[in-house]
């Protein structure tokens, strides 16, 4: 049995997912955000999914700006390519 998790390039842990996805967009709060946290440290799939995640949801909300950053949005979305393709 592997306890660091995953170390490859993949889907995030199927019952992590939820959890992960409601760190990115701020809803997990106290243990449950740190329970998500604690395992994306050590869960190279989990960890890779998150930022992946929290890279798209901040190029989301800037693109929604009246006036977006059009530099920093396209640094975001080349980085979130980058991780895409990573592995
Ligand atoms: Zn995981």
């Amino acid at each position: 049995m592997n306890l660091r998790g995953h170390t490859t390039e993949g889907p995030p842990c199927r019952r992590m997912e939820k959890v992960l996805q409601q760190i990115a967009d701020g809803r997990a709060r106290g243990l449950k955000r740190w329970y998500g946290l604690a395992h994306a440290a050590r869960c190279f799939r989990c960890g890779n999914f998150l930022q992946r995640l929290s890279l798209s949801l901040e190029a989301l909300k800037m693109s929604r700006q009246i006036e977006p950053d059009v530099e920093a949005l396209a640094r975001l979305k080349a980085r979130v390519k980058e991780l895409s393709e990573e592995g």
